[in-house]
């Protein structure tokens, strides 16, 4: 491969990932290698490697295939040069490949295909944080965390194929590998193998042009356990639909575990093969629900946790957590994005992760996601906790016990809405925006020295956005 494909697999990407994405994660890593179906990248902190491999490493991976690269895998690398002008120490020593372990891979194995031309198809990962210890288990996805377990114990397969689906990145994946770390752990003989619909596709593809549907079909016959993750990827594409089909039916007339996932229910995805979806529904089928808040912050505790020892120096204000789980409340991924995000940021300007630096690191986020307090809920909260009428706050009076509550509303605004201070100034009152930063000031700095304020200013948060 040279700079110049990656040049325009970058140019791809930007196109599929976003501008925003791209230039966040793409452009700090450079191409260094490609050799034996590895592609390696160098990336200036390693933690900038975690996020592209688990977040953008299957977009980069189908866009170097399409750009006729035979890659398999890629893999990141610490660029030293990077590391030294960075003076950070928490970045792992350059000769650690930042990329899932190699396991429960058949497609490297010797029996993809009796001429080994199968050996270059791209290969299977399991992502070692993908563990059953690392699932954080709450209501949204009890039911299936414990389908999952009962087949990760192995034994007589009990939930034969077990069908996990849900939205986007609420622990689909991570369940896959969990059952495949444990049952691997459990009988080390076992034949595990773990692909993506996409990457079954793949493999099919190549099968047919390379004349090698024996191999192919050896190869996925001869599997103890078959994980497809993604199957709605499959859904419509004729051939391969058959082709999984029948691959399916032989492991299952065997005896042999399968475990499938997918964005949508069998019954709900119009593209699969009827005869799929009556298989699939004869085993059983569990969802993912969407997080709750208790489990957003449970998984944010967690995280927090983990990251407390990378970065043993970095402290976590009070609430933070709590703010995080009530305003990012779609996928896990971003949860888990955000809260990378916030560490490596504070890691950088060496600062705690205070209230003011979540809002300001994740503000992208938090608006995609704005939860919407309005002016309006805050004025009546406000009015509410002090017990003034709505047109003293608003109103000119200039007494104390009108014009702390006043400045508590502008601060509030300020704090959990998007507005802007003329906007707000405007709204209380026709206020000049420069009132407005006063009063926000005002409340900052009295909040440090009169713990009344402290606590007003944070029940009144935490009522508004729950
Ligand atoms: P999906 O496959 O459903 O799109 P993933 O399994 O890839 O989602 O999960 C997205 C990210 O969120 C992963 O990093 C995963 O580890 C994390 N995650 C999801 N659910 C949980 C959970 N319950 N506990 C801990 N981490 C989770
Ligand atoms: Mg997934």
């Amino acid at each position: 491969m040279t700079d110049e494909i990656w040049g325009h697999v970058r140019n791809e990407l930007m196109k599929s990932i976003g501008k925003n994405n791209f230039s966040a994660w793409i452009e700090p890593i450079t191409f260094h290698s490609f050799d034996d179906g590895i592609v390696r990248f160098l990336v200036p902190a390693k933690f900038i490697g975690s996020w592209v491999s688990q977040n953008f490493g299957d977009v980069i991976l189908r866009h170097l295939i399409s750009a006729g690269i035979g890659a398999d895998r890629i893999e990141f690398k610490v660029d030293p040069s990077a590391m030294a002008s960075a003076g950070n120490a928490n970045n792992a020593p350059a000769s650690d490949m930042q990329s899932p372990a190699e396991t429960a891979n058949l497609g490297s194995g010797g029996r993809s295909g009796g001429n080994g031309k199968g050996s270059t198809l791209p290969a299977a990962t399991l992502n070692p944080n993908f563990t059953f210890d690392a699932f954080v288990v709450g209501k949204p996805n009890e039911l299936a965390h414990a389908a999952a377990r009962r087949v990760a114990e192995g034994g007589p397969v009990s939930f034969n194929p077990l069908f996990l689906y849900g939205g986007v990145g609420l622990g689909k994946t991570h369940l896959m590998h969990a059952i495949a770390w444990e049952l691997q752990t459990r009988q080390p003989q076992l034949r595990i193998l773990y692909v993506s619909a996409e990457q079954f596709m793949y493999r099919f593809v190549r099968a047919l042009r390379e004349k090698d549907t024996i191999g192919f079909k050896e190869m996925f016959r001869s599997v103890d356990v078959l994980m497809v993750d993604d199957v709605q990827f499959i859904a419509g594409k004729n051939s391969t639909q058959e082709e999984f089909f029948h691959t399916f039916n032989a492991l299952i007339e065997m005896g042999k575990q399968i475990i499938i996932s997918g964005d949508r229910a069998p019954v709900d995805m119009e593209d699969l093969d009827n005869r799929i979806a009556s298989r699939l529904a004869c085993g059983l089928v569990v969802d993912l629900h969407p997080t709750d808040y208790e489990l957003r912050l449970g998984i944010l505790q967690t995280k927090a946790e983990t990251y407390r020892a990378r970065y043993p120096n970095l402290h976590i204000a009070p609430g933070v957590l709590e703010f995080v789980a009530h305003r990012i409340s779609t996928n896990v991924r971003v949860l888990e994005g955000a809260l990378t995000r916030l560490f490596a940021f504070a890691d950088l300007i060496g600062s705690e992760i205070t209230m003011d630096l979540t809002q300001e690191c994740l503000s992208d986020i938090l608006r995609a996601t704005d939860r919407k307090v309005t002016m309006d809920e805050i004025f009546k909260k406000v009015c509410e906790h002090y017990n003034i009428r709505q047109a003293d706050l608003i109103g000119p009076s200039r007494a104390r016990n009108n014009a702390r509550p006043r400045q508590m509303a502008m601060y509030l605004c300020k704090k959990l809405t998007t507005r802007s201070l003329p906007e707000i100034g405007l709204k209380l009152g026709r206020r000049d925006h420069t009132t407005i930063l006063h009063g926000v000031r005002k409340i900052e700095e009295l909040m440090t020295v009169d713990s009344q304020i402290a606590e007003d200013a944070e029940l009144l948060r935490r009522m508004l956005e729950a």
